[in-house]
Formats: structure tokens, sequence, C-alpha cells
């Protein structure tokens, strides 16, 4: 398959924006990468021909929510012969594959509670200043992919980008930016838990649900037990074979914590996955619809933080509360299970109540 080849016709494949208002509605045909691909596959043949809806303009790929830069030269990506088929070397590809990656959990996240930006979202891929590493830029609500140096050099994959679980993690931090009442979790284990927010709700859940999505177009369902059989790799095309860490771990709290927040990170994101698995595969239920449920009532609990310094417990406090609110505290004592699991009990009943009480929650 040639690298850039482009199809004459729009194929629609994939559930598209419904956020946008613009009153031109534009549909562009796009070459990109829909899932994490392969490692281990060339790029080229890993491609999916897809539609682009709703860009106010037709040459620029942005819309009223995100927006596209590509390194090195900072330009907004720009279409070529009203379309976006750019070969495998190009840093637009890379950049509408996060685009696509991106829309879907910004509208996804959107629906199910997440508070709306008051700006679009700029998105940096291929950014030269940043080797092996990506980030999100709170003040100028910015997420910068950088570029990898190379594995074999003990580096990242030279094109960090296509590992869309990276720049869903980044959007994880975003969410924690936008939910939280400080756009931010203060403290030391405040700092872990964005972490392992970015690595559960920001990477796990899109890659679990893209995965059911094409397993849908292909004929392959993503199943229940795919999810319990999961590790849980974080990076795993940006740092093939193992990862950059798993999620899929029994770290405990306080024994394991060393004070760095992606170690840290992994305490309380494997209590949080844990519970993604629980809720997701209960039996006689349909995993996405689950996933979707289990991200709602994360959003809600990230919304309930109190605006102190966040510990662990208060995560599991908040969450407990979100199930109350939004499952009448269906899961209470799978939520306390798994948070126990690596360490982490209540502030007791008492601090719930008093929490829902200040947030104005009792009724
Ligand atoms: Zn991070």
């Amino acid at each position: 398959m040639k690298n850039n080849l482009c199809y004459s016709t729009v194929a629609q494949l994939l559930p598209v924006s419904k956020s946008s208002h613009f009153q031109q509605s534009i549909s562009i045909k796009a070459n990109a990468l829909l899932i994490t691909p392969d490692p281990n596959e060339p790029i080229s043949s890993q491609l999916e021909k897809t539609a682009i809806n709703n860009l106010p303009k037709p040459s620029l790929l942005k819309n009223d929510l995100i927006q596209m830069y590509a390194g090195p030269s900072f330009n907004l990506v720009r279409a070529k012969n009203d379309n976006y088929c750019y070969g495998v070397r190009d840093p637009e590809l890379a950049a509408v594959s996060v685009f696509m990656a991106l829309s879907k959990q910004m509208d996804l996240y959107l629906e199910l509670g997440l508070k709306r930006p008051k700006r679009p979202l700029s998105v940096v891929v291929n950014n030269p200043f940043v080797p092996d590493n990506a980030y999100f830029d709170a003040k100028h609500f910015e997420i910068h992919i950088g570029i990898g140096t190379g594995v074999s050099r003990g580096g990242l994959t030279k094109q960090i980008a296509f590992d869309l679980g990276v720049a869903n993690h980044e959007f994880g931090h975003a969410i924690i930016f936008l939910q939280t009442g400080r756009a931010d979790l203060p403290g030391k284990q405040g700092a872990a838990i964005h972490e392992g927010i970015a690595d559960i709700l920001g990477t796990l859940v899109m890659d679990y649900l893209n995965r059911i999505w094409h397993g849908k177009r292909i004929g392959k369902p993503f199943t229940a037990q795919d999810l319990k059989d999961d590790q849980r790799i974080i990076g795993k095309y940006a740092l093939p074979p193992y990862g950059i860490r798993t999620q899929k771990t029994k770290k405990k709290a306080p024994a394991d914590m060393v004070g760095e927040p992606h170690s840290d990170g992994m305490i309380i994101g494997s209590a949080i996955a844990d519970l993604l698995v629980e809720i997701a595969s209960q039996q006689g239920t349909d995993v996405e619809k689950q996933l979707r449920l289990f991200v709602k009532i994360m959003l809600l609990a990230l919304a309930l933080l109190p605006d102190w310094q966040i510990t662990f417990a208060d995560l599991l406090d908040t969450i407990i509360i979100a199930d109350r609110r939004i499952c009448a505290g269906k899961h209470r004592s799978i939520i306390e299970q798994c948070f126990a699991t690596h360490g982490i009990t209540s502030n007791t009943i008492k601090t719930i109540s008093l929490i829902e009480w200040a947030l104005g929650l009792t009724n």
C-alpha cells in the first residue's frame, strides 16, 4: 500500500463531533491511525480512511474545541489538495490521528459531564524541543507532544505522537484542569492522582473504547475477558515491547510511595484501573456502556474534590459520593475493595458526610 493512499469517496467510519455549531459543515477525507498502531507492523499498512467533519475552514485542521499544530514549523496543520492524506513521515499525518483521537475524547467526555473549556485546546505534535516527552500546559491550555530520540538509543519511538495514548494521557491532565475547583490537585498525593487519572481516564479508557469501536468494524469484538486480561500498558507504541509503565500493579500506600508522581501514580492508578475493570466487566452488562458509566462517576468525583491538599482517601470518598449520586451507591463495596487492595481506606463516613454537607449535596 502506498503510504499516502487517498480515497475518492469519503467514508464515515466513526461517530463524529456533535459539538460544532458552525454554520458551515465541511467533511474532508483523511488518512489516519484510529487506534494506537502495532509497533511491529509498518505504519503504512495500519492507516485507515476516515472523514473529519465540521471543520470551520476547509484548509485548517481545527474546530471550536481543538486546533492542531505541527513541528518543526509550529504552523496550524493545513490540508493539501483539499484533503489530509499525508505520508507516514509527515508530522501532519500524526496530527490528523491525534486530532481524531482527542476529538472523540473531548466529545465523549463533554457528554459524560466534563466542564466545557472556555477556549480551544491547542495541540502541537512533533515539537522538536520536547525530546522523549509530552506535557499539558495549563496556563495556555496546550498539549505538546515531542519527538522520540529512538528506542535503540535509549529513548522513545521517533514519532511518539502515533501512540495515541500519549495525547490521551495529556488530555487526562486537561480533565483535571477543567474539572477540579482549583484547576489542579495540590499536594504530593494530588500530583500522583494527576498521573493516575491521566493514565486511566486519559489513556486506558480511550484505548479500550477504540478497541471496542475498531473491533466492531473488523468483526473482532473486544470482550470483558479481554479487558480483564489486558496488561494496562501506558506507552505501548512509544516504548515497545513493555511500554513506559503499567497500571496493573499490587503497589500499596504508604509502603510503596517514593515521592515521584508517576511512580506513586501507579498506586492510585492501579486502584482506579481495578475499579474500571470491576465496573466494566460485570456479567450481563455491555462493556462500552459500563466504561461510559465509569467515566461519568470519575468525572463527578473529580468535580467534588475539596480544595485542600488532596489525598488518595479524598478521591476514594468523592468516588463513593459520585456513585451514590449516579448509581444510588450500587458500587460502594467494590469501590472500597479496589482501593483497600492498594492500602487506601476511606476518611470515614463522618468525613464523607461533611464533604457532602459542605458541597450542598445532602438531600
Ligand atoms: Zn502525565
